[in-house]
């Protein structure tokens, strides 16, 4: 059972990295500059455990609820928050993350920043959290994100925290409208954010199927769920 469902996932696994090489070839850019992070919501911890023999590093989890417990089962990998996130669960989600993708106000700033003081002063962790700025492509605040022009005010309040540390950007494309152009904003908005924090240079853009565009507008980090696991059904987020 489990050596089937290796199999399918290393399937998986060499179709998402061949067309991550490709995009890479297609753009100019070398395959080192892209990371890949294999989006593991509602897939069960044992899948997460094949997907590191397989060689994942790097996975991510929108529910903190969901994520606390499987990082605690698979222990050595690097954990990425991605999802809307409640100031009441900055606590918990400093317990298991590693980084935060999905930071969009100043009021998570300043409740992750309490966290990881708590967390150091009790001895939990040692490090500073990173932490990318979710900006909003859509102008959807349902949808989560900060909007491109108060960007720069936030990134300010994040450096200084001292707790937290601004590795770059993180997007989701609109609904229904063409990724390459939004991809291309958020690339903008990358480059405008690193004048005064150089080094947040990460841009964290793509999934299952738009991860080709992302790459060839710079993105440095695909979040690739579906194409890897599989579906995740209906009544999933
Ligand atoms: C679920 C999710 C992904 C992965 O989406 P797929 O289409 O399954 O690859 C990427 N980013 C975020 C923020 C997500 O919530």
């Amino acid at each position: 059972m489990s050596t089937d469902r290796k199999a399918e996932l290393a399937a998986n696994l060499a179709e998402v990295e061949a067309r991550i090489a490709a995009a890479c070839r297609a753009a100019g850019r070398a395959r080192d500059e892209v990371k890949l992070i294999a989006i593991t919501k509602t897939f069960p911890a044992s899948d997460v455990a094949l997907l590191a023999e397989l060689g994942v590093t790097d996975v991510g989890e929108n529910r903190d609820q969901e994520a606390g417990p499987k990082a605690a089962e698979v222990p050595g990998l690097r954990w990425h928050m991605v999802g809307r996130l409640q100031r009441n669960k900055a606590r918990s989600v400093v317990g298991w993350a590693h980084e935060v993708q999905s930071l969009d106000s100043a009021r998570l700033v300043d409740a992750l920043a309490k966290a990881v003081r708590a967390a150091r002063d009790a001895q939990i962790r040692d490090e500073p959290l990173d932490v990318l700025i979710q900006a909003s492509l859509d102008d959807d605040p349902e949808r989560g994100g900060c909007p491109l022009d108060e960007l720069g005010a936030l990134a300010e309040r994040v450096t200084h925290t001292g707790e937290l540390r601004l590795r770059g950007l993180m997007a989701v494309a609109p609904l229904g409208a063409d990724p390459a152009a939004a991809f291309e904003r958020l690339a903008r908005a990358g480059e405008a954010l690193r004048k005064d924090h150089p080094n947040a240079a990460e841009v964290s853009a793509g999934m299952s199927h738009d991860l080709e565009q992302a790459i060839t507008h710079g993105s440095t980090c695909v979040r690739v769920g579906t194409a890897l696991l599989g579906g995740r059904g209906l009544a999933s987020p």
